[in-house]
């Protein structure tokens, strides 16, 4: 699905937006994809890391250990790889992105759960997608589970850029920039992440936070971890699913 289907997808009836100054019309969700809404270690990360490393072994000429090595150097020190190849190697960041999300088969890879439609459907306020990851890739991820029409945009790692420069989360620049250009305030916003970098450059910016740490936690490696009571966490939850019981949801939701 592309960002256009997306961003054109229609509300289910009974899910219309509440007229602008009503308490639900406060809030706007900014939901990453990858292992907040859905768990993309068993089948997608894998073969993500393996077109990396692919990708890097033909263009820096390594082997497959250095090449590997290299393309977690540079996840750890940018928080992504494609930052550091694009800086100290040159290459090209579409034709990187293109080729390290080789997914024709992604309707098959993402699992649909009937309970993220439920939470979208009764969490009140507005629900945009922010994602590192390419939007051809995050759009068919949406696509699959079934949740574009329940979704009020898409902000992919393409639309993250400053002066042709690629600036992704947990960038605070990016993140002002983006909040400016959508003509929201930083205090009706809350980020809803797995990483915990983001959260804490968001929480700079002023934006709420929530933690999904259910699938990141097994995933991660230990330094990435997160950990009870950590700096830029406001709400800990286990699944994205739990969003609507949190205390930043209100006490409007329906049942
Ligand atoms: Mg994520």
């Amino acid at each position: 699905m592309s960002l256009a289907l997306v961003r054109a997808a229609r509300r289910p009836p009974g899910t219309e937006r509440p007229p602008p100054g009503s308490p639900r019309a406060r809030t706007v969700w900014l939901l990453d994809l990858d292992n907040t809404l859905h768990d993309a270690l068993p089948s997608i990360m894998p073969r993500i890391n393996r077109a990396m490393t692919d990708y890097v072994m033909r263009t820096v000429g390594l082997d497959e250990v250095a090449a590997s090595a290299l393309r977690v150097q540079y996840w750890r020190r940018y928080g992504a790889t494609l930052l550091g190849m694009v800086r100290h190697h040159g290459v090209d960041p579409h034709a990187f992105l293109r080729e390290t999300h080789p997914f024709p088969d992604l309707h098959r890879l993402v699992r649909r759960d009937v309970r993220l439609a439920h939470l979208l459907r009764r969490l009140p306020g507005r629900k945009i997608v922010v994602t590192n990851a390419p939007a051809a890739y995050a759009g068919g991820v949406i696509a699959a589970l079934g949740i574009g029409p329940l979704l009020d945009g898409m902000i992919a790692i393409e639309q993250m850029h400053s002066a042709g420069v690629l600036h992704p989360k947990p960038s605070r620049p990016m993140l002002a920039k983006l909040l400016a250009r959508l003509r929201l305030p930083a205090s009706r916003c809350v980020l809803v992440e797995d990483t915990v970098e983001n959260l804490r450059a968001a929480r700079h910016c002023g934006v709420r936070t929530v933690l999904v740490s259910g699938i990141a936690w097994g995933g991660r490696p230990a330094w990435q971890r997160p950990r009870r009571g950590q700096r830029g966490i406001d709400v800990h939850v286990r699944s994205v699913v739990q969003l609507a019981r949190t205390p930043l949801a209100g006490r409007t939701h329906a049942h």
